[in-house]
């Protein structure tokens, strides 16, 4: 079952011990950030939390972030991960630099693709803070197998994010310890860029069709 924890001014962490969704609240509206797996309980959460109309957003299109989307109807998700949606939700397009405001917080869209190809983060400067989503993690797992995933273009985003440097103090990761701090983008890339170039050493999942392999900070399954 989702708990829900006070994180900051009008702003929720929701966790069911599997993934983590963000909720912030504003005096006529609430952002949803990510609806969990469909038996999270996501919706009875955030509704125990506010009364207002609820605006979803998604960091990327995994079944564990939009499988509570039935209840909300409708949500904004790039729209390279729209085919990994299902059942009857209206989808919204959101794309880098878009702008999500509510409760005092500013979440700026950037485009991260490479854990799914519609993977975004969302980052807000004054209050240094980024979400992003499953692509930056302690530890992992981080899941880089199948057809929807690309190594290549995850490495090239987390370059990108590396150019935040100084301007992110907290990272909230959808899953494993939150919050974690600026250097997880840096021990995230130089793991995946040994992953890459064939330097990590590879033991077959014993139930997912992928390989684990361990670098120095980050487990990846891979193909
Ligand atoms: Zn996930």
């Amino acid at each position: 079952m989702t708990e829900t924890r006070k994180f900051g001014e009008n702003f929720y962490i929701l966790d069911d011990g599997r993934v983590r969704q963000f909720l912030i609240t504003g005096p006529e509206e609430a952002l949803l950030i990510d609806t969990g797996f469909p038996d999270s309980g996501v919706y009875q959460a955030v509704k125990a939390i506010t009364d207002k109309p609820v605006k979803v957003v998604l960091t990327h299109g995994d079944w564990d972030h939009t499988g509570g989307l039935g209840q909300f109807r409708e949500c904004w998700l790039h729209p390279r991960d729209w085919h990994l949606v299902e059942g009857d939700v209206t989808l919204h397009p959101l794309q880098d630099g878009d702008v999500f405001t509510c409760g005092g917080y500013r979440l700026e869209v950037m485009e991260i693709p490479g854990h799914t190809y519609g993977s975004v983060a969302f980052f807000d400067r004054e209050r240094k803070l980024l979400l992003p989503g499953d692509s930056v993690q302690k530890g992992g797992p981080i899941f880089m197998f199948g057809s929807h995933r690309n190594l290549d273009l995850y490495i090239e985003s987390l370059r990108e994010l590396r150019g935040l440097s100084g301007q992110v103090e907290t990272i909230l990761p959808c899953h494993h310890p939150c919050p974690i701090d600026f250097s997880y983008v840096e021990k995230n890339l130089e793991d995946a860029v040994a992953l890459k170039k064939g330097a990590l050493k590879g033991t077959k999942h014993p139930t997912l069709p992928c390989v684990s392999y361990r670098g120095r900070w980050t487990e990846f399954y891979y193909d």
